[in-house]
């Protein structure tokens, strides 16, 4: 590896406006190389928002993002949580135990820990849907022995010292953040918002990028509550995101806007790849585009958003599905 690719995957932390910063950490993840915790100001100490995934040296780059902007471990008196997904809490147990201080996360993060506390009977599970939708067997073997060997990126369970949920304020030198629960790419999802600055900790919920992600099973109709959350927070008159992965962005409004068009275009293009007859899940996949460039998506990321979509639209009455025993077909309802 060069020293070049060895300076991107470095920790690196940058000042927002005075009291808040940005500490942007490296992910092992090709088509995602990065994620954002954030800092902020509190009287003696400092709120961190998010960890990183929890890997080798996981703990230095985020010390050492910290220290570019003259911030230290010891100074973290809370972590909060904006979602149970391992590069946004992977690394609170470390931290806990380093600074000794409190965690926040909302309490459907349990769901999550329960996933990750059977890791093989998820996958038996995630396997089964896959195989049922049209995944061929050879494909499935292969994603399998890649998902055992994977790496678990989450330092262990923590238990939380307050449910993040709504209403739950948070003091710091810029104001008081204000916490809403905004499920949808998780169960556990919560935004941020300081109302005097109009700045928005929108974890995963609105990326600058526009990429969409529904964690799957953990509730009926994450498809739905996304949309909801949509208003939540369009509710807001944020002026500046601070996501969960790239750079702050301006024109809130525009991003919500386009997020809810990312979805129409998925139950859209969902609808049109059944026009002609029933169809698997995997061959909704193909023509369903997660707002990834073309070539960086894979089935594994696409199937479990498009069954996402359809079940959505199965409970709006919309479509229906059959199974052979074997295969899962979905069709347009009549009528
Ligand atoms: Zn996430
Ligand atoms: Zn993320």
């Amino acid at each position: 590896m060069g020293t070049r690719a060895r300076e991107r995957e470095n920790g690196r932390g940058e000042r927002v406006l005075a009291g808040l910063w940005r500490l942007r950490l490296p992910l092992p993840w090709p088509g995602v190389p990065h994620g954002n915790a954030w800092a902020f100001s509190a009287g003696d100490g400092i709120v961190l928002v998010d960890t990183g995934v929890h890997s080798g040296d996981s703990m230095e780059q985020l010390q050492r993002a910290m220290e570019q902007v003259g911030l230290s471990l010891d100074q973290v008196k809370l972590l909060l949580i904006t979602h149970a997904h391992n590069d946004h809490w992977g690394q609170a147990l470390p931290i806990v135990e380093r600074t000794g201080c409190e965690m926040w996360v909302h309490p459907a993060s349990a769901m999550a820990l329960a996933h990750l506390a059977d890791p093989e009977e998820e996958l038996r599970l995630r396997l089964e849907v896959a195989r049922q939708s049209g995944i061929p067997q050879a494909a499935l073997d292969a994603y399998a022995e890649r998902e055992l060997g994977r790496e678990p990126l989450f330092a262990g369970p923590v238990p939380a010292s307050r449910d993040l949920v709504d209403g739950v304020q948070i003091e710091s030198d810029l104001g008081v953040w204000q916490a809403y629960e905004t499920p949808g790419h998780a169960a556990s999802h919560v935004c941020l918002y300081q109302p005097e600055h109009r700045l928005l900790i929108s974890g995963d919920h609105l990326l600058g990028r526009i990429v969409l992600w529904f964690d799957r099973g953990d509730t009926p109709d994450p498809v739905a509550e996304y949309l909801r959350s949509l208003d939540v927070v369009a509710g807001l008159r944020a002026r500046l995101a601070l996501s969960g992965h790239g750079k702050p962005f301006l024109d809130v409004p525009g991003h919500i806007e386009g997020s809810r068009r990312a979805v129409r275009a998925q139950i859209d293009t969902a609808l049109a790849a059944l026009a002609d007859g029933p169809r698997t899940a995997l061959q909704v996949a193909a023509e369903v585009n997660d707002g990834r460039p073309a070539g960086s998506s894979n089935p594994a990321w696409r199937l479990p958003l498009t069954l996402c979509v359809l079940e959505h639209l199965e409970r709006e009455g919309r479509v229906a599905r059959e199974s052979d025993g074997e295969l899962e077909h979905w069709r347009v309802t009549v009528g």
